[in-house]
């Protein structure tokens, strides 16, 4: 292979700390870093051990990493489970939404896949999470503007972070209108609330993959259209999107060019304090009625927060506490400002 020394950047999709591998030559070469870091490799002479450093680090003595290879391979064998176990999340949204996100058919054949590596005892290696080649991406002034994406647990504040955020300014924020096959109510119009179709054409588009999530509600469907995603984008704007975050994969493209956002929860006693009056659209009943949080309504957002995190961990880019709303939103803002200045780090596999 061509000898890509020092040119080649990838982001780490863990953690490491060399003074806990028990399998490093010697512990104080080794580089430690964080899930998220941009690495630039300087070496990939040796099959197990790399030699890295920090990106823009200037000191220009590199450490030790595990390679991707070895990583991949102690991971998989230490913890199987990871490969073999499809996600349990529940796929409650808020308001009563619920229920049937139907896998794609490559979710299906990935876990088909899974299953079948587990009996014959060769597990799939390019599932576990250990690196990711990255590249520079700066927006150009006429390039089109890129997709947010908004992930969280129910009950968070997701939506209410996207409103205010959307209201912060509407001509550099935009979202989606969704279809749904529901009839028009007399103060909706057709392309505002929603697109409203027919349950015949919603089912042909979900057979020709036109949708990147959607579900059933009363008997009638929901759901949002790629298409609608692009329509935002076309009007230059950043389109703020929250979805499940096993959808996250299937934006993930140059088109789109996601960035995405993980708004996790305090902890408990933090939530007790602050969501003391605050209401949740209750999922527990159809009839998505708002009441006040329960100390279970808490505990479920912390665990379903977490299994979020070590299931999806690697596609966030960023990750913002709601602890205080006017605090969280301020870090969202900052946030998105910053992506239309500075250089962000996209997948070099976006880019084929
Ligand atoms: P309604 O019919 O009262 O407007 O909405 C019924 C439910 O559908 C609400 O709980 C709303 O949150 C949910 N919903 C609306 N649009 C979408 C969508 O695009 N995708 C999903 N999954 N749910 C949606």
């Amino acid at each position: 292979t061509p000898s890509k020394e020092g040119k080649m950047f990838i982001r780490a999709l863990f953690d490491y700390d060399p003074k806990e591998d028990k399998a490093i030559p010697c512990k104080e070469a080794g580089l430690s870093f964080r899930r998220g870091d941009i690495l630039q490799v300087m070496s990939q002479d040796d099959a197990t051990w790399w030699q890295a450093k920090h990106e823009g680090d200037a000191n220009p003595r590199a450490g030790l990493i595990p390679s991707k290879h070895f990583q991949e391979r102690r991971l998989a064998l230490r913890r199987p489970e990871i490969l073999v176990q499809p996600l349990k999340v529940s796929n409650r949204k808020s308001s009563g939404f619920r229920r049937s996100f139907r896998l794609s058919r490559k979710d299906k054949k990935t876990n088909k896949s899974m299953y079948e590596c587990k009996k014959s005892d060769q597990y799939d290696t390019a599932d576990v999470p250990t690196y990711e080649e990255v590249t520079p991406y700066r927006r150009q002034t006429n390039e089109k503007y890129r997709l947010g994406v908004l992930v969280g647990p129910v009950g968070v504040g997701l939506n209410e972070l996207k409103r205010k955020l959307l209201i912060s300014d509407t001509q550099h924020y935009g979202v989606t209108v969704p279809h749904t096959t529901r009839a028009r109510r007399s103060q909706e119009s057709d392309g505002v609330e929603y697109i409203f179709i027919s349950k015949h054409l919603f089912e042909t588009d979900v057979q020709n993959n036109k949708f990147i999530e959607y579900g059933e509600y009363k008997n009638n469907y929901y759901g949002t259209s790629i298409d609608s995603i692009r329509s935002v984008l076309a009007k230059n704007k950043v389109c703020l999107l929250d979805v499940q975050p096993h959808t996250v994969k299937h934006l993930r493209t140059l088109e789109f060019k996601p960035y995405v956002i993980f708004i996790k929860p305090p902890s408990i006693e933090r939530l007790r304090e602050t969501r003391k009056n605050a209401k949740i659209i209750s999922s527990r009943d159809d009839q998505g009625a708002v009441k006040p949080f329960t100390e279970e309504d808490f505990q479920e957002m912390i665990k379903s927060a977490q299994i979020m995190e070590s299931q999806y961990g690697h596609l966030f880019d960023k990750i913002i506490i709601n602890d205080d709303l006017t605090e969280a939103f301020n870090e969202l803002k900052t946030t998105f400002d910053k992506l239309e200045t500075e250089t962000h780090w996209i997948p070099v596999s976006w880019l084929h």
